[in-house]
């Protein structure tokens, strides 16, 4: 049996995208390849916030997600990838993410619930073990997927193939890739983070969407560069803008003025829901 290295499993409303307030079962897996300490920071400066957190609290190291202090800069899921807090993310079989997911909705079993695959990045290590999990007897009436992945990694030929079949199981089934591709202010290098045949190889097996975080003008004018990109390459999918901001002192900020760019330029306003609402803590 496969297994998955789960950094958090929950339940809570989908607070970003074309999903927006949806109920959904959140899967985070472990592993990424960025690191984008250049969130929340002035242009051309990498945060050390992240790797300033120190292993241990209060001298015993953390055993809990929720124990981990929330960062204002750089990556607000840095624990779903650094190495330092790799144990607290279990390897878990489909058998046990699977009755942990039916334990957590409301129902006990999927009715109008969607599930997300996040990360960390979603498709950089486990494409071999989805298909068990998906294929999971107590997953059969699951009907939506969104996989939010930052754009990078290309569908392994077995697991295109086998997601293909899954979404035309049933004329209700749909899968969406959310791609939030990685601008400067990222503080990751474009050549990297900027992948346009990546993303057109998802809209050939579900719905996908870009979403760019933007603090400021520069972001924009970053985010028409790549846009212009994706689109020479067929991209055809909706684009969305979403503030900067994993806690809500710095989402306030922006938030109004990312919405006031989007319209001005035709595009779609993401927001982050869960800062407002549940102040973007571990677990929603
Ligand atoms: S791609 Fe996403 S999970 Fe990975 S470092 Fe960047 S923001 Fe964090």
């Amino acid at each position: 049996m496969s297994k998955i290295k789960i950094a958090e499993l929950f339940y809570s409303i989908q607070g970003e995208g074309r999903y927006m307030g949806v109920p959904s079962v959140f899967l985070r897996t472990f592993g990424c390849n960025f690191k984008c300490a250049g969130f929340g920071m002035p242009r051309g400066e990498l945060s050390t916030e992240v790797e300033n957190i120190s292993f241990a609290h209060s001298n015993t190291p953390y055993t809990d997600y929720k124990d981990l202090p929330l960062v204002t800069t750089g990556c607000d899921s840095y624990a779903s990838w650094d190495p330092r807090f790799k144990n607290l993310s279990p390897m878990l079989t489909s058998d046990a993410i699977v009755n942990r997911i039916m334990e957590i909705l409301p129902h006990r079993r999927w009715e109008d619930e969607h599930l997300v695959i996040t990360g960390g990045e979603p498709l950089l290590g486990w494409q071999r073990a989805y298909p068990e999990l998906l294929s999971h007897p107590k997953m059969s009436e699951l009907k939506e997927i969104t996989f939010e992945t930052n754009g990078t990694q290309t569908l392994s030929p077995e697991f295109k193939e086998y997601l293909t079949d899954w979404a035309f199981g049933s004329d209700e089934r749909e899968i969406t890739f959310s791609v939030s591709a990685k601008l400067p202010c990222s503080g990751e290098k474009w050549d990297d983070a900027i992948l346009p045949e990546v993303v057109c190889e998802y809209e050939q097996v579900g719905t996908a969407y870009l979403k760019f975080v933007i603090a400021n003008e520069q972001d924009f004018a970053d985010a028409e560069c790549a846009i212009a990109a994706y689109r020479k390459a067929g991209f055809k999918g909706h684009v969305y803008l979403m503030p900067v901001g994993g806690v809500e002192s710095v989402y306030a900020l922006n938030n109004k003025n990312v919405a006031l760019l989007a319209m001005k330029h035709g595009l779609r306003y993401s927001d982050r829901l869960q800062v407002p609402l549940f102040k973007n803590e571990w677990g929603t």
